[in-house]
């Protein structure tokens, strides 16, 4: 007989690990024990040799459905390392989890899909949580959202507000059991209940429906279908749901979340569903079913608009649609003989997620508006999280296409599952203002916070801060050293700087990463690429180490030097600055004119004047201004010409949401394949489609012609270096056909082309890139 001590790493908590360990030892005729010790599981085994085999064979091959057995390790242990086990007669025992010392980080599971087998009892009317909204099993269910502390147990998460009846005890200790040690267990004698109540608008009161159960979910399934608007308490949040095919609900939703134009998501049913309104393929088929269920971008088909089930309304110029599957019982039970639907976060766009019953109520109170209801539950919601948007990119034809999946934004399914890095420094990095997020590293691993939204609102800030406490005491992460940005007027770095005292205090050391060098260096980090490589950031707007507004760098990275070096960028330019000056894609257009004869060194006045028409007298209030220097800024940002190129092709003059005259540029050219040839120098790109423009050239072939422009750019620039590997990061590259067509000539040309997929391609992924830049440099 030998002794073992065994380790298992991975996700292995939450999911019934421990339970199938038992039941595994049992089978063998194994002796010992089993618990969790910090994110792992440990476990000591005395058996014959050759038992002891097939149990970690087992333990590795058969581990229950939502486990990921990273590691097992072993070792033989001597007579007194052996544990006291109690002794009743058992051969195997569960022990509770042990006191946690916190030498490596816990893996705490993300929220979790409702699972085929808990769906099937759902449908089941011989089951007895047939139609239990809460239904769940150690497979799926709420975990992140709704856990306060480790170890991840009933006492420690949201549900322990509700006792477990009899059966369901029995469930939670049965052997062979799939609900043993099922934190989340429940059923319609013990749990959480469903509410449903509206508003009635002319009594100026809440009419709390007097059923329960099931008959709220099926009043709240007909409110929908009668063309009103529900708000539904789900995993990480509210959402607000109505059917996507009624256009006045759709209108009606638009104005009570004040989204005029900005494309919502749709939930269907099932996969199915999904095939007869998108092209799926079997990438995005794998994601749209993943546990984590995000919302997947999908190329729309075309549909006779008098009979869609989707109205245009609802994707505007978009030739995709976010489409998205239920991920919890109550989902799947609203989409029941219904669907598709508009599923959109229940707050004002801008706002934090509404967790709190209340807060949907105020909104809808304040609204005037009738035809408001609201489906919840009296189980609370810790931690926000909103859907997750992913999409895959795809490189080339079948069969030898290649996907590249690419995050939007990660949260909901998604956190905290850690993405592997290859430095393993324990830091803190505080990422940036308009899409925040933050990322504790250690170990070899960096836990990305859930998107917080734009810093500067007041809630979102507050929530921030909250969740940067809470993952720092669920985890016990000490960081060394905070890392932020350059820009002296994010508030994440103020907020620090006004820290700072204390933070040295404690021991804790400040860096400052350039905001682009972080989107180049997240790429870097996510695939641990090897060797040196040319960089490009292209994005918005980003604060430059010269204190201008950056945002299309082009970046050397030495990796035996661990130096960025900046070796190219676009001609800068003088806008006008100020939130509105980032927002007003026409004042952008009109700055960028007022600098192009600078640029080209000729007078391009005449040609302005005759291209600008009436819009002349405006062009020169911004160009005086300009010429003056009142309020502006010196910017080489890729967004802001892109904005320019907008409004220069008349397709959007005002970015009503973030990157709207972007996207609605690439919608333009989405219609199109032909696209016109510009000249290879940047700084010649808009009065080329002047030019273009005024001779009367199609707008879909201009537009495609000047993202073709920048993609052969960055080919150009490629080409004068003599480095292989090429990083492409920051939101300029969620555009589409930027991305194909610079990923597809770049490989052409030989070289191997990286992109962020698991970390947000936007500035919700800089963080991460903070944080290796900064263990990089430590290590000069
Ligand atoms: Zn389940
Ligand atoms: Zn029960």
């Amino acid at each position: 007989m030998t002794t073992k001590e065994i380790i298992v790493k991975g996700m292995v908590q939450g999911i019934g690990f421990r339970p199938f360990v038992a039941e595994l030892a049992e089978k063998f005729q194994i002796s010992g024990w089993v618990r969790n010790v910090n994110g792992s599981v440990v476990i000591h085994a005395t058996a014959e040799d050759a038992f002891l085999a097939v149990f970690l064979h087992a333990l590795k091959f058969n581990a229950p459905l939502g486990a990921n057995v990273v590691s097992i390790e072993t070792r033989d242990i001597t007579e007194d390392e052996i544990v006291e086990v109690p002794d009743d007669g058992k051969l195997f025992h569960i022990m509770e989890s042990a006191k946690i010392d916190y030498s490596d980080y816990p893996l705490i599971p993300s929220d979790l899909a409702t699972c085929q087998t808990c769906e099937a009892e759902l449908r089941n009317p011989e089951n007895r949580r047939y139609h239990h909204p809460f239904i769940s099993c150690t497979a799926c269910g709420p975990r992140y959202s709704i856990i306060e502390a480790l170890p991840y147990d009933r006492e420690r998460i949201t549900m322990k507000k509700f006792p477990m009846c009899s059966r369901c005890r029995e469930e939670y200790e049965m052997k062979a059991n799939r609900r043993r040690h099922a934190q989340t267990v429940a059923c319609w004698d013990c749990g959480p209940q469903v509410s449903f109540m509206r508003w009635d608008l002319q009594q100026k009161q809440w009419i709390t429906d007097e059923s329960h159960d099931y008959d709220c979910i099926e009043a709240a399934r007909n409110w929908i279908l009668q063309g009103k608007i529900l708000a539904v308490k789900d995993i990480g949040g509210f959402h607000l749901a109505c059917s996507a095919g009624c256009k006045e609900a759709v209108a009606a939703l638009r104005i009570l979340k004040g989204r005029e134009k900005k494309p919502f998501a749709v939930m269907f049913r099932d996969i199915n569903h999904v095939r007869e309104y998108c092209e799926v393929n079997t990438r995005e088929e794998s994601l749209l079913l993943d546990d984590a269920r995000p919302i997947v971008l999908l190329k729309r088909k075309e549909m006779n608009d008098a009979e869609a089930a989707i109205h245009p309304d609802v994707y505007g110029n978009s030739p995709d649609i976010g489409a998205f599957l239920p991920c919890n019982p109550i989902q799947i039970m609203l989409l029941e003989n219904c669907g598709p639907l508009i599923m959109t976060s229940a707050n004002h766009s801008g706002e934090l997620l509404y967790l709190e019953e209340e807060q949907v109520r105020r909104m809808f109170e304040a609204s005037e508006m009738d035809h408001l209801a609201i489906l919840t539950h009296d189980r609370p919601i810790l931690t926000p999280l909103d859907d997750s948007i992913v999409r895959v990119i795809s490189i080339g034809q079948k069969p030898n296409q290649v996907y590249y999946e690419q995050t939007i934004r990660r949260a909901r399914g998604y956190v905290p599952n850690p993405i592997t890095v290859p430095f393993s420094e324990h830091f803190l990095a505080v990422g940036g203002d308009l899409k925040a997020t933050f990322c504790y590293t250690g170990n070899n691993r960096a836990y990305l916070s859930q998107y917080l939204g734009d810093l500067s609102d007041e809630a979102c800030f507050a929530e921030y801060q909250k969740q940067m406490e809470h993952m720092k005491a669920l985890f016990k992460f000490i960081p060394s050293t905070v890392i932020h940005d350059a820009h002296p007027g994010y508030r994440s770095v103020q907020h620090l700087k006004m820290m700072e005292g204390l933070l040295k205090r404690r021991g804790n050391k400040m860096v400052q990463i350039q905001h682009h060098m972080a989107h180049a260096a997240s790429v870097l980090a996510e695939h641990d690429v090897k060797g040196d490589a040319i960089c490009f950031a292209f994005d918005g707007t980003g604060y430059g180490t010269d204190g201008t507004i950056w945002g299309s760098e082009v970046f050397l990275w030495s990796a035996d030097e661990r130096q960025m070096t900046r070796i190219n960028h676009l001609p800068p330019v003088q806008l006008i600055g100020g939130d509105e000056g980032a927002r007003n894609a026409q004042t952008i257009l009109y700055g960028y004119l007022a600098n192009v004869g600078r640029l080209q060194d000729c007078d391009m006045e005449s040609q302005i004047k005759e291209f600008l028409g009436e819009q002349y007298a405006r062009y020169e209030v911004v160009q005086k201004a300009i010429a003056a220097g009142i309020h502006t800024v010196t910017s080489t940002s890729m967004g802001r010409l892109f904005d320019a190129a907008s409004s220069l092709l008349g397709i959007c003059d005002y970015n009503s949401y973030e990157g709207e005259a972007p996207i609605e540029l690439e919608n333009c050219a989405a219609h199109t394949k032909e696209a016109v040839q510009l000249s290879a120098k940047p700084e010649y790109w808009l009065s080329d489609l002047m030019k273009l423009r005024i001779d009367g050239t199609a707008t879909e072939a201009l537009a495609r012609g000047f993202i073709h422009a920048v993609a052969d750019w960055i080919i150009d620039t490629c080409e004068t270096q003599p480095v292989k590997q090429v990083v492409l990061s920051g939101g300029t590259f969620q555009n589409r056909i930027l991305l194909e067509r610079t990923i597809t000539g770049l490989t052409g040309r030989g070289y191997q082309v990286y992109i962020n997929e698991k970390i947000p391609s936007g500035d919700g992924g800089i963080c991460v890139g903070q944080a290796y830049l900064a263990a990089m440099f430590k290590k000069q």
